[in-house]
């Protein structure tokens, strides 16, 4: 399973669904994608491989914003409706997940009583409080940060806002996610094998960051709200 994701000035689908195939050694059961343009976010998602992705993600889509996903089922049969991107009750919030939320079933209980669940999945659960503390009257930062902290388990976490056109959303607690530096661009992924096709610098990231990564600029900060500086380091793998 893994996570990638891109932002710059070239169309995003080519760059994700190479990282998507560079990831396949780590095993999976569905793969989908979300990319963001001028219309909106456009979802592609199946069961299956990435060549079965490939054959429905519409190549007229243009969209210099976008994440990708492989899926390891935990919670929820592998299948189109159980695969990532999930999206939020009002398709605001876009999201990718790997890892476990253990305590899914207790906050959805406790906070989303009302929400309808379009999947089986953990996963599920993450966006639909981003978007109830957003409706809140939460800023999109600020309700990320409070997700995270009710949140018991494993995460690497992409997260697209349908109302912000120049970032990526990203965390991670006890699974991989890394961010590569490019030029006028930057990228995501679970593995730095899967960008290295763009990028050979990337910044590793800790349990609980938080981190908005935008084309030219990222930026880590802690829980606590507290900016973080780090030094990227070059990945000499074999692409
Ligand atoms: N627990 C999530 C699910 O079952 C993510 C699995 C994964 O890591 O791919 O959908």
């Amino acid at each position: 399973c893994g996570i990638v994701g891109y932002i710059g000035n070239n169309d995003s689908k080519e760059i994700l669904l190479k990282g998507l195939e560079k990831l396949e050694y780590r095993g999976y059961d569905s793969a989908g994608i979300a990319v963001k343009n001028e219309s909106g976010i456009h979802v592609f998602k199946e069961k299956g491989r990435i060549a079965d992705l490939r054959e429905i993600v519409d190549l007229d889509v243009k969209a210099n914003i976008g994440i990708g996903h492989t899926r390891w089922a935990t919670h929820g049969v592998p299948s189109k409706v159980n695969s990532h991107p999930h999206q939020s009750t009002s398709g605001r919030f876009t999201l990718v997940h790997n890892g476990v939320i253990e305590n899914y079933d207790l906050l959805k209980r406790e906070y989303l009583t009302n929400v309808p669940f379009r999947s089986e999945t953990d996963t599920e659960v993450v966006v639909q409080l981003i978007e109830l503390f957003v409706n809140e009257g939460l800023e999109v930062i600020e309700s990320f940060r409070k997700t995270l902290t009710l949140l018991h388990g494993s995460y690497a976490i992409a997260l697209l806002d349908e109302q912000n056109n120049e970032t990526i959303y990203v965390a991670k607690n006890k699974s991989p996610l890394l961010v590569g530096l490019g030029s006028d661009f930057n990228v995501v992924a679970s593995d730095a094998m899967a960008m290295l096709q763009v990028t050979n610098q990337y910044l590793e990231l800790m349990d609980k960051e938080i981190v908005l990564v935008t084309k030219d600029e990222v930026t880590i900060q802690n829980l606590q709200g507290d900016i973080i500086s780090r030094k990227p380091y070059t990945a000499e793998l074999d692409a």
